[in-house]
């Protein structure tokens, strides 16, 4: 029996207590499937996971189609969010003034929760994805400002990170999220053991220095900047490369490709068919069939990943040499523990960010004099649609 799991709304997430909170940034107890079910003449993809031995089926990644369709018209209609005109405007401005430090404010009506859990899903990921536009990787801290029962303010604040791709933005901002409150949460614990849940974060500071692709030239058609995958596919030692010659278009007809999707509700970063290899031969139409339905066996032809840009544009074809590995998905709960802290990981991709990170070691904590003012007398204002908080680029 499948029943549909509900979104949290924002007024819900205003009661959780910071601890839940947490665990609703990792949604580390996901095991999730993604399939097609054939019912007549249509085709559905579902999108399903097992959390305390129920299954529950994603409302955002369904999609249905006609069974006769090629796999891309799945996922024609839905589409990230693409930057407005607005952020492109705000981007011109971040390159020309040299903007490195952002600043997510909180309102004075809203609570702690309500502002953490749209700043880490939302509001700093946005910001982060307008930022990628031509960057080959972005360097990213972040720093909270902390205020504690007594009044006292601190600032909390993490250590470098590098993102390398930006299908990974989501899971490195929860993992700074996760680390940072921890610490957080340990160090009020020492200073007011009884009511340490009680402190309220004001502010965020982001702090990104990209690092941009080189110049455009001619020589790029031929020397692709950069063909990395998204970390989950990294860590699992999933290959894909450029072919050594350029894939020409008949064989990409014949192909088997595949794409990445993001899952709207759990952040999930999964792998899709765009295009299943129509085999040439009948001698194996039993094999294609099959392939068709559970499409996570090896098929015919060959088998190529299609890397977008962060504007949804075709970038580049990898070839694909170990499929089977590629398309697996970590179904059994391992524990993955950090021998240097103890922490235990079910993610690979969030203990590796984790050990990246170098088990927050390098983070720290500041406390701040009672009179303690910023003042910023040039700021860029970037509230818009994509962005509910009010947010500030600061003009150095
Ligand atoms: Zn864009
Ligand atoms: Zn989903
Ligand atoms: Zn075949
Ligand atoms: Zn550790």
């Amino acid at each position: 029996p499948i029943s549909t799991v509900r979104v949290l709304t924002a007024a819900q997430a205003s009661v959780i207590p910071h601890r839940s909170l947490r665990c609703l940034l990792a949604m580390s107890y996901f095991h999730s499937s993604y399939t097609f079910s054939i019912e007549g003449s249509t085709r559905t993809f579902h999108h399903r996971w097992r959390m305390a031995g129920r299954v529950y089926e994603c409302d955002a990644c369904g999609t249905t189609c006609d069974v006769r369709a090629a796999y891309s018209q799945h996922w024609s209609s839905v589409g990230r969010t693409h930057c407005s005109a607005e952020q492109r405007t705000q981007l011109k401005t971040i390159e020309e003034q040299r903007i490195n430090n952002f600043i997510l404010c909180n309102e004075r009506n809203r609570s702690t929760n309500e502002f953490l859990l749209d700043a880490g899903i939302q509001a700093i990921p946005q910001l982060l994805r307008l930022l990628f536009h031509d960057a080959a990787r972005l360097h990213f801290r972040l720093s909270f400002y902390v205020r504690a029962l007594n009044e006292t303010d601190f600032l909390f604040c993490s250590s470098e990170l590098a993102i390398e791709h930006h299908l990974d933005i989501s899971e490195t901002v929860d993992v700074l999220f996760l680390m940072l409150l921890e610490k957080i949460e340990a160090y009020m614990y020492a200073c007011y053991p009884t009511r340490a849940a009680e402190y309220s974060v004001k502010r965020i500071k982001i702090y990104v220095r990209r690092e941009l692709n080189r110049t455009e030239s001619v020589s790029t058609r031929n020397a692709p900047t950069k063909c990395i995958l998204p970390l989950q596919y990294r860590v699992k030692h999933a290959t894909a490369a450029p072919s050594a010659q350029a894939v020409s278009a008949s064989v990409v007809a014949d192909a088997n490709l595949y794409c990445f999707r993001i899952c709207a509700r759990t952040q999930e970063l999964y792998v899709v068919p765009y295009q299943l290899g129509k085999c040439p031969s009948n001698a194996c139409d039993s094999e294609v069939q099959r392939a068709q339905q559970t499409w996570d066996r090896i098929g015919c032809g060959a088998h190529y990943i299609q890397l977008e840009s962060i504007d949804g544009a075709q970038q580049q074809l990898l070839e694909i040499s170990n499929i089977t590995r590629f398309l697996r998905t970590d179904e059994e709960d391992h524990v993955h523990t950090c021998v240097q802290c103890k922490a235990n990981f079910t993610q690979r991709t969030k203990f590796q960010l984790h050990k990246a990170l170098d088990c927050g070691r390098g983070f720290e904590v500041l406390q701040l004099d009672s009179d303690n003012l910023e003042i910023y007398e040039h700021c860029l204002q970037m509230r818009c649609d994509n962005y509910k908080w009010p947010l500030f680029g600061i003009i150095e």
